[in-house]
């Protein structure tokens, strides 16, 4: 059988990195939900639209097609067939992302597109309201946590990686922020669903992450 697996958590616990793993081993589907709500907040910027103005946020997206392609490291993500892969994880994008994510209406059209991707199942998904909401019925449901400052130096260490120095501190701000904003807004906050399994990742290799999820989709 073909599950369907929502993995859901805080900014920089690791989902993405690991949700990717997990499909791979399992020859699923991995799907970033976060990159959409990027590439929509990528397109807005360079519209130079104010990311409160619901109206035209959604009439633009409506025209905008937003895909993925499988990648060495990481998933590619392509807006109207432009790839943005590094544009959607800059600093502008990141630091925005919550405002455009709060719209009600873009998340109805998200959600929308994300239920179609995920309706045969054979799917890792990971994201704020997975198991809440777009996959209400999922069979594996994962929340991942870790701490603050885990999450921050995971964060540095990724930015050395792509030659990007933003100080410890100031992405710790930054991290607690988008959660407060995620964590608060009307439509659909980052919570835990109540069937999830919670894993605090703060001191687990990636590798024992990856075998906690996997023992959840055998069960
Ligand atoms: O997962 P990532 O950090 O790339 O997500 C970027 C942002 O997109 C989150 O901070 C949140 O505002 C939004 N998001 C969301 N719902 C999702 C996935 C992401 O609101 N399912």
């Amino acid at each position: 059988e073909k599950l369907q697996v929502a993995i859901d958590g805080p900014a920089s616990a690791g989902k993405s990195t690991v949700a990717k793993l997990v499909a791979a081993k399992f020859s699923y589907v991995y799907c970033d939900t976060g990159a959409m709500y990027r590439s929509t907040t990528l397109k807005a910027l360079r519209n130079g639209y104010k990311l409160d103005d619901e109206a035209s946020i959604l009439k633009m997206l409506a025209n905008t097609e937003i895909t993925f392609k499988p990648g060495e490291k990481q998933q590619k993500v392509f807006v109207d067939g432009e790839e943005v892969t590094n544009d959607i994880r800059q600093e502008n994008v990141t630091n925005n992302v919550s405002t455009v994510a709060s719209l009600s209406g873009v998340r109805k059209e998200l959600v929308n597109r994300q239920q179609q991707i995920a309706a045969a199942g054979g799917i890792v998904m990971d994201g704020r309201d997975i198991g809440t909401t777009v996959l209400p019925d999922a069979k594996v449901k994962i929340f991942l946590i870790a701490s603050v400052d885990e999450r921050a130096e995971r964060r540095f260490k990724d930015n050395a990686e792509k030659g990007i120095h933003v100080p410890l501190e100031k992405l710790k701000q930054e991290i607690e922020e988008r959660d407060y904003k995620d964590s608060h807004r009307k439509v659909s906050p980052l919570t835990k669903a109540d069937d999830a399994k919670e894993i605090d990742t703060t001191s687990m290799s990636i590798e024992d992450v990856v075998n906690a999820i996997s023992n959840e989709i055998v069960k």
